[in-house]
């Protein structure tokens, strides 16, 4: 008998790699914070042993999920203002209320709120792009889960940064701070291609050369921008990138609702991969995605929720559903199937982050990222495919336990690493400040 540090016996295990696959009355065996085996539950029991074991009889353990692209701390902006096309939401309500508010303290307390949904939904790491990295690295230290932080980067000032250097200085910062956490990667966030120039692009690109990290960007998100920018630059935005040589397979494309055929082509050419964030490109009317044309041209495709002022939440059941059926609406029933879909929360989140050799699926060697649903609610009975329970069925609300690097971060539905008092006493004294920016701007 080998003596490993947990035993995780479950009714139904949902690997992801191999592709869509269930395995019933399997078990996972964690050493530490890896992943050391899967095997059917009576071979576990006569290979090892384990001071942690547990079972979970009417449960689906499955990978922790990806949420590949969001803007953790804007948590406290849910709500602000909604029912408002992209451009008006942006630059009326959110710009003023972050110009009033955003501070160290804020992004700490803001991400740390945001954390709380994020493991309470079954994810395990995410892809931010906000400010004050030092905070943001401090809360997902705390917190206990995965993610990669990109500093926002503009081409100019912001009432919270003084000058353009500052973004260039932070994101140094957050590559040299993070470089042997276990959990934390850095990657580089310039913001959109109509906020940042040439000049900051070149440094950008140089970093994401010199690094070998993700370029995290939105880019082509509403017909508006691509427009506006296509008469400015007379090509679009993913052209003049492609030109300058700026896409790789480093390149995060967020939204990505508006694409022609040649830049199309250049997506398949240049291998970046895309984030579809449906609910938030609905909420926005910011376009519908061409799942199809990508998925013909093998495009690795994750799923991201953006932030949760354009969402209203962090939940990657709803944005697989979403994904989903918006797909089956323009492509037929048979578009995006719900094992797609359920990778695009897991594997192809973690290839677009470069973290594919760590988690994103249940493997020997991988972390142990995981996550169980608890199954055995009128929601999702009877259990025909647990596949399609999860993704079309199941609710965040299910998700009894989270694992991070082999430690609990979710037990029995509670919270074992945030206080769930602080975070509901914090929101209140920042959602009163941004309140009162709403207010002093419709003075
Ligand atoms: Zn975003």
């Amino acid at each position: 008998m080998q003596k490993v540090s947990q035993i995780i016996y479950a009714r139904w295990v949902i690997p992801v790699i191999p592709k869509n696959t269930v395995f019933e009355n399997y078990a996972l065996i964690i050493e530490g914070d890896t992943i050391i085996d899967l095997l059917p539950q009576d071979q576990a029991k006569e290979k090892y042993h384990a001071k942690t074991v547990e079972h979970f009889n009417n449960h689906a353990l499955m990978p922790g999920m990806i949420n590949a692209h969001t803007h953790l701390a804007m948590s406290y902006f849910r709500g602000l203002a909604d029912d408002l096309p992209l451009e008006s939401w942006l630059n009326e309500y959110i710009w003023p209320a972050e110009s009033a508010t955003l501070s160290p303290q804020m992004v700490f307390e803001g991400t740390t709120h945001a954390l709380a949904e994020c493991i309470r939904s079954g994810v395990t790491t995410a892809n931010d792009h906000y400010f004050f990295p030092e905070s943001v690295i401090k809360a997902v230290d705390q917190a206990g889960t995965r993610a990669v932080i990109a500093n926002c980067i503009f081409n100019f000032p912001l009432p919270w940064i003084n000058n353009t250097h500052s973004y260039f200085a932070h994101t140094k910062e957050t590559i040299s701070t993070v470089a042997s956490h276990p959990r934390i990667y850095p990657a580089i966030g310039p913001h959109a291609p109509y906020t940042v120039d040439d000049t900051t692009m070149e440094e950008v690109h140089k970093l994401v050369d010199l690094h070998k990290l993700p370029m995290h960007i939105h880019m082509h998100e509403s017909k508006a921008e691509v427009e506006t920018y296509q008469t400015a630059h007379g090509k679009s935005a993913l052209e003049h990138f492609y030109n300058k040589g700026w896409l790789n397979q480093y390149t995060i494309a967020v939204h990505m609702t508006q694409l022609s055929q040649n830049e199309l082509d250049i997506v398949e050419e240049t291998k970046l991969s895309v984030v579809h964030c449906p609910e938030s490109n609905m909420k926005l009317s910011s376009g519908a995605f061409p799942w199809k044309a990508l998925a013909d041209k093998n495009i690795n495709i994750a799923l991201g929720t953006d932030g949760a002022a354009s969402n209203n939440d962090l939940d990657m059941f709803g944005e697989m559903k979403s994904a989903s059926f918006l797909a089956k609406l323009q492509f037929g029933a048979d578009a995006l199937k719900a094992h797609q879909v359920l990778e695009m929360a897991t594997i192809n989140g973690a290839k677009a982050l470069h973290i594919d050799h760590l988690v994103g699926s249940l493997e020997k060697g991988k972390k142990a990222d995981f996550i169980v649903i608890d199954l055995d609610q009128p929601e999702t009975q009877p259990v025909y495919n647990p596949i399609a329970q999860i993704a079309y069925a199941a609710s965040r609300s299910q998700v009894t336990d989270v694992w991070c690097d082999g430690k609990k971060l979710l037990c029995n539905y509670n919270l074992t690493t945030i206080d769930l008092g602080a975070v509901t006493h914090n929101q209140k004294h920042w959602a009163e400040k941004v309140v009162d920016s709403v207010k002093q701007k419709n003075v």
